[in-house]
């Protein structure tokens, strides 16, 4: 089976954006999944002709659930389906409680993390990464989804897991 790249992330960080970014033309498989999800939430898709399939895991509805309780439940879905996790973090917010959350139970997994900060969309903002090495989950790649910056240096990390 072809390698699984999970996106993880508090709310509105920007990870479907990313999602759909990363997806883009190339996407050649899209499967939705009945019963729970509207949200497209797996692709297909390809870099540097390595093939992969992306897990939006914030597309996954679990409404029931306290919010802790849901992006807990999102990690794990990531740690057991994935083979290299995408944290998703916002550098205009900068380190929340619910970041540091979910760092540590990805930590606590033996699965490769890449940290993303997103919505660092000018050079002039890329200083605010600096904060997030406190996740304890290396070094910080600056992203903005929605200028489509930084999607191949994150890209180029993960193929490297596969
Ligand atoms: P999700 O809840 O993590 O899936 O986040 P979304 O992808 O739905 O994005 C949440 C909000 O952040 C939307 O209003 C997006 O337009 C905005 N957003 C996403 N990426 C960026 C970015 O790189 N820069 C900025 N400024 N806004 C972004
Ligand atoms: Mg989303």
């Amino acid at each position: 089976s072809i390698p699984t790249l999970a996106i993880v992330g508090r709310p509105n960080v920007g990870k479907s954006t990313l999602f759909n970014r990363m997806a883009g033309e190339r996407i050649s498989i899209v499967e939705d999944v009945p019963g729970v999800t509207r949200d497209r939430i797996y692709a297909h898709s390809e870099w540097l002709g390595r093939e992969f399939s992306i897990i939006d895991t914030g597309g996954i509805e679990m409404s029931d659930e306290p919010f802790m309780d849901q992006i807990k439940h999102q990690a794990q879905i990531a740690i057991e389906e994935a083979d290299v996790i995408i944290l998703v973090t916002s550098g205009r917010e900068g380190v929340t409680d619910a970041d540091e959350y979910v760092a540590k139970i990805l930590y606590k997994s033996d699965k490769p993390v890449i940290l993303a900060v997103n919505k660092v969309d000018n050079p002039e903002m890329r200083s605010d990464v600096y904060e997030f090495y406190s996740l304890g989950l290396g070094e910080p790649i600056p992203v903005s989804g929605s200028h489509g910056i930084g999607l191949g240096d994150v890209l180029d990390e993960a193929i490297k897991h596969f």
